[in-house]
C-alpha cells in the first residue's frame, strides 16, 4: 500500500496513529540531529522528521533525498513542537520509521513552490513540473468545478450535452481555419471548427431545443495578447426563444457560477447597455463598469476657438479623473507618453486642472480662458480638485485611445479591484462592419446572426445601419460570452450571404447544408457561447488564460514541451499527396 492518507489530511486528532504517505520531496533541512522533509502531493504538505539518534541509518537515507524525489514513508503522527499556523497540517509531523525511494529525480530546473524562480518559457517547457505547483493546481481545480457547475445548471434546465465533430468544413467566425488533409480523400481537407455554430443550429432544426457543450474551438489567428489557437467554449443553443429568454437563462447560469464558486450573490438584473451607448460613454463594446469616469463629448463645445488641434478633429472627448488636480508635471508627462504609445495612438493629451482653490490651469491656456474652461468643467461634472483629460482626433481612434486612458486612470486610482465584479449585457450590435480595404461588409458577429426585424428593410437601402439581435456578456471589461438570435429563414439567410458578397453558387457550395435544413421546418432559435478559459481566469483573478489551461501554447502558437508544430515524415506527406514548398 502506498498511502493511508494524503499529504494534506493529517491533523492533531491523528496524533499517535501509524500512517503511510507517498509524495514528492519539496525540501529537506538539517537541525541538530534531526532531518526534516516537506512531503508534497496535490492535497498539501506534511512534515516528516528523521531522528539521527534513534534511527541513524534511516536518517542518512533521508539526508540524501533530493528535491522532487518520489518517496513512501511510514511513521507515527506526533505533535509538532514548532507549530506552523499557515499549514493545515501544521500541528503535526510524522516521526518516520520506514522510508523507500520510489523514484529519484534530477534537480528540477526551477523551484516548485507557490512562487517559482523559473521564467515563462522554461516553465512551459517543463509544464508537468510547473503543474505540480499549488497555484496551477488551484486554477485547474477551479476549472474542474466550473465545468461541473455549468453542467449542473444546464442539466437542471433540461439542456442536453451533445458532441459535434471536430473534422468539419469551415465555419466562418472571422478567423482562419486550421485545416487537416484527408488521406482517404486526396487533395481534400477538413477544417477544425472555429466553433460548433452550424451544428448547434442543425440540432435546433433536429428538435433538440436545449443544447450545450463544453467544447474545443480552433482559430488560426495572430495571437494577440492572451489568445490561444485552441480554446474552450461553453457553447449553447435554444429553440423557441427570444433574446430575453436567452439573456435570462444565461444570466441565471452566470449568477449560479458566482454563487457556487465565488460565494457572490447578485441581487439585481445585469444592466443591458446598447452598443451605441457603450461606444459613446466608454469607447468600447466591452466597458469596464466597475467605475464611472464616462466619456464627455466636447466636440461642439470646444471647436471654433482657434486651437487647430481641436478645430481639425472629427471628435473631441474627455474624462474626469476625480481628485487628480494635484498631478505633477511628471505624472502628466507619463500620461501623455502613455496615450502616444503606438498601440494607443493619440497625438497628444490636453489636460485641465480644476484646482482646489477654484482656479484653472491647463495645457491650452493660450487658447481658452477660465470662463471657457469652467464650462468644460461643468459639462464634465467636475469639482475643484478634479483633473480633466481630453483627447482629439479621428472618432474611432480617439474613442479607442480614451478608453485605454480611462482604464489606465481606473487602474491608477485603484478602481479596478479584482474581487469586485460588474457584469453587463451589451446588446444591439451592428449587424455588419464595413471594411475599407476590401470594400465590402463583414458580419460583425457571424453570418447566421439575425437582424432586428424592424431593420430588415435597410438591406436594400443602408445595410451598415442594420442592428443585429446580438449580445455579449461583459464582466470587468472582458468579453466573457456572446451570441445572437439566428436567422431561421432561408430567404433572409440568402439575403445575408448576398450582402456579405457571396454569390448564390458560393453560398450554396459553402452552406448548402444549412440552407437546405432551413427548408424543413427550422424553428426560431438563438444561442450564446462563453469563453470557458476566460471565465475561469476571471474567477481566479488572473490576467491570462494560459494559467487555467493545463497544456497551453506560447505566443507563437507553439507547444514548447512537445515541440509542436513540427515537420512530418516524407511518407506521411506522400500518403496525403502533399508536397512542400520552401517559405519565401
Ligand atoms: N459561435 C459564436 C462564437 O463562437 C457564438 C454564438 O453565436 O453562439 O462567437
Amino acid at each position: 500500500m502506498y498511502r493511508t492518507h494524503t499529504c494534506g489530511e493529517l491533523r492533531a486528532e491523528n496524533i499517535g496513529q501509524q500512517v503511510t504517505l507517498s509524495g514528492w520531496v519539496q525540501k529537506t533541512r538539517e537541525l541538530g540531529g534531526m532531518t526534516f522533509v516537506d512531503l508534497r502531493d496535490r492535497y498539501g504538505l506534511t512534515q516528516l522528521v528523521f531522528d539521527l539518534s534513534k534511527n541513524p541509518e534511516l536518517t542518512e537515507l533521508a539526508r540524501d533525498l533530493g528535491r522532487e524525489y518520489v518517496i513512501k514513508v511510514t511513521g507515527t503522527v506526533i505533535e509538532r513542537e514548532n507549530k506552523n499556523k499557515k499549514l493545515p497540517t501544521g500541528e503535526i509531523e510524522i516521526l518516520a520509521s520506514q522510508l523507500s525511494v520510489l523514484n529519484a529525480s534530477e534537480t528540477p530546473p526551477f523551484t516548485i513552490e507557490e512562487e517559482s524562480d523559473g521564467g515563462d518559457e522554461l516553465r512551459m517547457k517543463y509544464r508537468y513540473l510547473d503543474l505540480r505547483r499549488y497555484p496551477l493546481q488551484r486554477n485547474l481545480e477551479l476549472r474542474h468545478l466550473m465545468g461541473i457547475e455549468v453542467r449542473n445548471y444546464l442539466h437542471q434546465h433540461k439542456f442536453f450535452e451533445i458532441e459535434t465533430p471536430y473534422l468539419i468544413k469551415s465555419t466562418p467566425e472571422g478567423a482562419r481555419d486550421f485545416v487537416v488533409p484527408s488521406r482517404m480523400n486526396p487533395n481534400q481537407f477538413y477544417a477544425l471548427p472555429q466553433s460548433p455554430q452550424t451544428f448547434k443550429q442543425l440540432l435546433m432544426v433536429a428538435g433538440y431545443d436545449r443544447y450545450f457543450q463544453i467544447v474545443k474551438c480552433f482559430r488560426d489567428e495572430d495571437l494577440r495578447a492572451d489568445r490561444q489557437p485552441e480554446f474552450t467554449q461553453i457553447d449553447c443553443e435554444m429553440a423557441f426563444v427570444e433574446r430575453d429568454d436567452i439573456l435570462d437563462m444565461f444570466e441565471g447560469m452566470t449568477k449560479h457560477l458566482f454563487r457556487k464558486l465565488k460565494n457572490i450573490a447578485f441581487d439585481y438584473t445585469f444592466p443591458r447597455m446598447p452598443y451605441d451607448e457603450a461606444m459613446e460613454f466608454y469607447g468600447s463594446d466591452k466597458p469596464d463598469i466597475r467605475f464611472d469616469m464616462k466619456f464627455n463629448d466636447l466636440t461642439s463645445l470646444v471647436q471654433g476657438k482657434g486651437f487647430v488641434v481641436f478645430d481639425q478633429a472629427e471628435y473631441i472627448a474627455g474624462i474626469n479623473a476625480t481628485g487628480c488636480a494635484a498631478y505633477s508635471r511628471k505624472e502628466l508627462d507619463a500620461l501623455t507618453d502613455f496615450v502616444k504609445r503606438p498601440q494607443i495612438g493619440a497625438q497628444g493629451l490636453v489636460y485641465v486642472k480644476y484646482n482646489e482653490d477654484g482656479s484653472f490651469k491647463s495645457s491650452v491656456d493660450k487658447f481658452f480662458d477660465e470662463t471657457q474652461l469652467k464650462t468644460w468643467a461643468e459639462t464634465m461634472q467636475a469639482k475643484p480638485g478634479d483633473l480633466l483629460l481630453i483627447l482629439a482626433g479621428a472618432k474611432k481612434q480617439t474613442q479607442h485611445a480614451l478608453c485605454e486612458l480611462r482604464l489606465e486612470m481606473g487602474e491608477r486610482l485603484g478602481l479596478r479591484d479584482k474581487n469586485t465584479f460588474a457584469p453587463l449585457w451589451v446588446v444591439d450590435f451592428p449587424l455588419l462592419e464595413w471594411n475599407d480595404e476590401n470594400q465590402r461588409f463583414y458580419a460583425m458577429h457571424h453570418p447566421f446572426t439575425s437582424p432586428k426585424p424592424e431593420d430588415i428593410a435597410l438591406f436594400d437601402t443602408d445595410p451598415g445601419k442594420i442592428k443585429a439581435n446580438a449580445y455579449d456578456l461583459v464582466i470587468n471589461g472582458v468579453e466573457i460570452g456572446g451570441g445572437s438570435i439566428r436567422i431561421h429563414n432561408r430567404e433572409l439567410q440568402e439575403q445575408m450571404f448576398k450582402v456579405l458578397g457571396f454569390t448564390k453558387e458560393e453560398s450554396e457550395a459553402q452552406f448548402g447544408f444549412l440552407l437546405n435544413a432551413f427548408k424543413f421546418g427550422a424553428p426560431p432559435h438563438g444561442g450564446v457561447a462563453f469563453g470557458f478559459d476566460r471565465f475561469v481566469s476571471l474567477f481566479a483573478g488572473l490576467d491570462s488564460i494560459r494559467d487555467v489551461i493545463a497544456f497551453p501554447k506560447n505566443n507563437s502558437g507553439r507547444d514548447v514541451m512537445i515541440d509542436s508544430p513540427s515537420a512530418i515524415a516524407l511518407e506521411q506527406l506522400q500518403e496525403l499527396f502533399l508536397t512542400l514548398k520552401k517559405p519565401e
